[in-house]
């Protein structure tokens, strides 16, 4: 049931760590992380977003821990969460600590405020006692003022240099269990940093556009980053950081994944045609009414709603299941080919009903059992709106006729254009 693997650059091989029981790096699958906007000392709404995240596809889940409070919290948090929990430390080694403590599965530190290297090394022992992974989080944003000085600006080149000042510093307490992020809200800064990254380390890189924005725009410059880079077989775990509830972020960053070939498929894919002059039906309100139903039962297939039979089966005809309107009826297909014909009110209904018994009984079964007459009758209706709408739209034959005539009774043919 999912698609054909796209070509994506074979993945480029770097260390294997574990966060919790989420291995990133190596021949693990690509997760997906996001971070909670909640209080992390409100343990209860903190928990409740947690698992609305694992829901929407995050295998690994960022909390904030900026204060004793947030500790304390996490205390809590870590036992009863259904997935790894990531402490987020800015400013303050002793909040890096009392997340150790708390029992985080990782840390991520900014090397660009977390400056002292005898601190550094103290929470990198820390962590590698307890087999804890750290993720060196370099933001373009926060750079340390000397990097940044010394290079003339958050370069790529400067912030590859800001996380090997703090590899140097792990290494001289013999910690490894390291994964590296060189974010940056300019998309293409970002590209050019983990394309350096990946050619200078052999740790596994988390991607993300910082500071990406509300949705569309921030999904736009998160996938415009998050994507190349994978395409070119670089990058072990992924954050979209949208302005937005986070649940879209790890919504986006599971679909980006499926899209990619790179995550099998655990939710629906809709594919609708964008409509035109031949569609039927309403295709934009056809199409949410299924997605909502189909993503309110949780179908794992490709689904296709066309606005009309036309065109609409061949163009989709690598969905799972499909539907494509025509002379008020739905032509109900799978992977291609037509199984049945309903009323045009009923499209959405049969839709939903196809795509849970598919799940049941698998595609073949289904197959197997296509009304017969189904093509028959999807073909008369085709030819019929062929002719009506296609074939020849503009009475061609009878206009230019009547353009031959024109010229006929007039006293001239045209002659060559005036000089
Ligand atoms: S499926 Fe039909 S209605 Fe939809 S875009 Fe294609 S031709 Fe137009």
């Amino acid at each position: 049931m999912a698609n054909a693997a796209v070509s994506v650059a074979e993945r480029r091989r770097t260390r294997q760590i574990h966060v919790g029981d989420v291995a990133v790096g190596g021949d693990a699958p690509v997760s997906v992380q996001s971070m909670t906007t909640t209080k992390t000392a409100d343990v209860e709404g903190t928990l409740q977003q947690i698992y609305a995240l694992a829901g929407a596809g995050a295998d690994i889940v960022r909390c904030t821990c900026n204060e004793i409070e947030a500790a304390e919290g996490l205390a809590r948090i870590v036992p009863r969460s259904p997935v790894p929990i990531v402490a987020d430390i800015h400013f303050h080694v002793e909040m890096a600590l009392a997340a150790l403590d708390a029992g985080v599965n990782g840390l991520r530190l900014n090397p660009g405020n977390l400056r002292k290297p005898e601190e550094i090394k103290l929470v990198a022992s820390e962590a590698r006692d307890r087999g804890v992974p750290i993720r060196i989080g370099v933001n373009a944003g926060s750079l340390d003022k000397s990097l940044y000085e010394r290079f003339g600006g958050a370069t790529p080149e400067a912030l590859i240099e800001s996380a090997r000042k703090e590899l140097a510093y792990f290494d001289e307490v013999d910690f490894h269990d390291v994964k590296i992020s060189v974010k940056a809200s300019n998309v293409a800064l970002m590209i050019e940093a983990y394309r350096l990254a990946s050619e200078t380390f052999d740790y596994p890189l988390h991607l993300g556009v910082t500071e990406a924005g509300p949705p569309p725009g921030g999904l736009v410059k998160a996938t415009a980053g998050i994507a190349t880079l994978l395409a070119e077989g670089i990058g072990d775990t992924i954050r979209y950081s949208l302005t937005a509830d986070p649940v879209e972020e790890a919504r986006a960053g599971r679909q980006l994944l499926e899209a990619l070939g790179l995550r099998e498929r655990k939710g629906l894919d809709l594919i609708a045609c964008p409509s035109c002059g031949r569609a039927e039906i309403d295709v934009i309100r056809v199409a949410k009414e299924a997605q909502e139903a189909l993503e309110e039962r949780k179908i794992p297939l490709q689904v296709a709603v066309m606005g009309c039979v036309v065109n609409g089966p061949g163009e989709a005809r690598e969905a799972d299941l499909g539907i494509a309107a025509g002379r008020h009826r739905g032509h109900l297909f799978i992977k291609g080919k037509i199984i049945r014909v309903v009323p045009e009110d009923e499209m959405v209904e049969a839709l939903v009903a196809e795509a849970e018994k598919i799940v049941a009984e698998g595609l073949e079964a289904r197959l197997a059992l296509a009304d017969e007459s189904a093509e028959g009758e999807a073909e008369a209706d085709r030819q019929a709106l062929y002719d009506a709408k296609g074939a020849d739209a503009n009475h061609s034959d009878e206009v230019v006729v009547r353009i031959r005539k024109h010229l006929d009774a007039g006293t001239k043919k045209p002659g060559p254009d005036p000089a």
